[in-house]
């Protein structure tokens, strides 16, 4: 029932010299909610960095939905059904909520479409959609620049949910935010993931024990330890270079 939609074979990329992924081979199913943590400088976010194509590998491949990222642009990644959050909230300060939703619709290429893009009515329901699940609903009005951290953390994956990615990453999405944020940003990954597939970087074991279906240790750029939360927070290996710290 669920396909392979990412495989990541033999990557490494090397910054003069040093290895931040290092050969590694990394796997997510379609609906997965895939847990990547590791001590800092492990190199998971050189691992979304190289998905998006921000960083182009040294070597390995990057398959998703039998295209081959890695030889692909930026742009090209994002078109193609992959989103990525990056670690601080990048959001317009200065629009709205609803206008921040608004300008992450993908446009119709057609003269037409974007004539009546403003007031197409997809757009309209796509923006009720999105602003409910991301707690929002009565923030439509406001400007993004007076939300709190953990809801300009929220526009921003909102304003990702607009491109509706078959792929979303999201690094650190729960830091600097409060135990009821948290737990709601827990019950917001999990009701994404039931449409796609989802990378998550977090240092709150709390939190991935919450939403993890399964966990990828990274360690040095390798992976060290993979499997369901429960497997993973007791592997001994697991404790010493992480969890014990
Ligand atoms: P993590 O997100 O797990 O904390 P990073 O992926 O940010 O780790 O970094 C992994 C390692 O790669 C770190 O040692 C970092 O300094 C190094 N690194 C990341 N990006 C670059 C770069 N563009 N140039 C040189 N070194 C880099
Ligand atoms: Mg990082």
């Amino acid at each position: 029932m669920n396909g392979l939609v990412l495989s990541v074979e033999n990557l490494t990329v090397s910054f003069d010299g040093f290895k931040a992924i290092d050969e590694l081979n990394f796997y997510v199913d379609a609906n997965e909610l895939h847990v990547v943590i590791g001590p800092n400088g492990a190199g998971k976010t050189t691992l979304l960095d190289m998905i998006c194509g921000k960083t182009k590998p040294t070597s390995g491949t990057i398959c998703f939905n039998g295209l081959h990222l890695e030889q692909m642009l930026e742009y090209q990644i994002t078109r193609a059904g992959v989103g990525r959050k990056f670690q601080n909230p990048m959001v317009y300060e200065e629009l709205t909520v609803e206008e921040n939703l608004e300008i992450s619709y993908p446009r119709k290429r057609d003269v037409l479409g974007s004539l009546f893009f403003r007031r197409d009515a997809a757009l309209r329901e796509a923006i009720d959609e999105i602003a409910g699940k991301i707690f929002l609903s009565d923030q439509l009005g406001r400007r993004a620049g007076l939300l709190s951290h953990g809801q300009k953390q929220w526009l921003e994956i909102g304003m990702l949910l607009m491109q509706d990615p078959a792929l979303l990453m999201l690094d650190e999405p729960v830091a600097g935010m409060s135990a009821k944020e948290r737990e709601l940003t827990a019950e917001l990954l999990r009701e994404i993931a039931r449409g796609r597939s989802v990378i998550v970087i977090e240092h709150d074991m709390e939190f991935v024990r919450s939403i993890a279906h399964k966990v990828t240790v990274l360690h040095q750029g390798r992976k060290l330890v993979e499997g369901p939360m429960s497997a993973v927070q007791q592997d001994p290996r697991v404790v010493e270079v992480y969890l014990g710290h």
